[in-house]
């Protein structure tokens, strides 16, 4: 039987305001290596990976190749590209890379908590379901607020998930949906699932990721993380 190919999207790109530090969040270190070491590491080790495609800022492909992909002796990076302003933009740059690829994961750099048996889960998923994410059920209680800052409606918690990366589709199916968006305006997109679902309407399935899936987005994070790794 021929190999499913599997492609891995890795998002550095974006300027990371919320953290308030110089150096871009994905790049910030945790236990002498960079952030976004540690989910590229991952995929390299994951078996069923085959390529990874790195997108970072602007100016910075040179410092990931260097202090990263080569540093650590990551042989499954083949591209690293540079992204755009939104998200999306991003990963749409990414995919546009895709020549040859059965499944592709699309993860946020800033989620170094990725592990080898996640990835594995979520593969065993998109071969079922076409469309599958990572994400954990929420732990508390979450409200829809109106405009006008009141509640509007409290979706019962045990259907409410928090989303993670990565997001895993059949490659065809998320080029097709990602097509179809470029084409849209005023784009309010924080997720791959939103495009497929949009875009496509096709069903997406969710799979257990971790409560130790974090990103890290402000400087709380940073700390939570460290101690992850301590406990290790
Ligand atoms: O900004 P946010 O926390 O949603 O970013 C999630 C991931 O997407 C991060 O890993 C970030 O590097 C990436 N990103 C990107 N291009 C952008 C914005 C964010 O690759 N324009």
């Amino acid at each position: 039987m021929e190999k499913i190919h599997c492609t891995a999207i890795v998002l550095a790109a974006g300027s990371g305001k919320r953290m308030g530090t110089k150096v871009h969040k994905q790049y910030l270190e945790l236990a002498g290596k960079p952030v976004l070491y540690y989910s590229l590491s991952a995929f390299e080790r994951a078996e069923c990976i085959d390529e990874i495609i790195l997108v970072t800022g602007a100016k910075e492909e040179e410092y990931c190749k260097r202090e990263i992909v080569e540093k650590y002796q990551l042989q499954k990076v083949t591209n690293i590209i540079t992204g755009g302003k939104e998200r999306y933009h991003s990963v749409f740059s990414g995919l546009s890379q895709i020549t040859e690829s059965d499944y592709t994961f699309i993860h946020d750099g800033a989620r170094p908590f990725l592990t080898v048996e996640m990835i594995a889960r979520a593969f065993e998923e998109v071969k079922r379901s076409k469309a599958c994410i990572m994400g954990m059920p929420v732990k508390d209680t979450v409200k829809i607020a109106d405009a006008q800052g009141y509640v509007e409606h409290t979706p019962p918690r045990n259907r409410v998930w928090m989303v993670q990366t990565p997001q895993v589709f059949a490659t065809q199916l998320i080029k097709e949906a990602y097509t179809q968006l470029m084409e849209c305006e005023n784009l309010l997109i924080t997720d791959d699932a939103m495009v497929v679902e949009q875009m496509l309407h096709y069903p997406v399935k969710f799979v257990e990721g971790s409560y130790r899936n974090i990103k890290i987005t402000t400087p709380e994070d940073l700390l939570i993380a460290k101690a992850f790794l301590e406990e290790k």
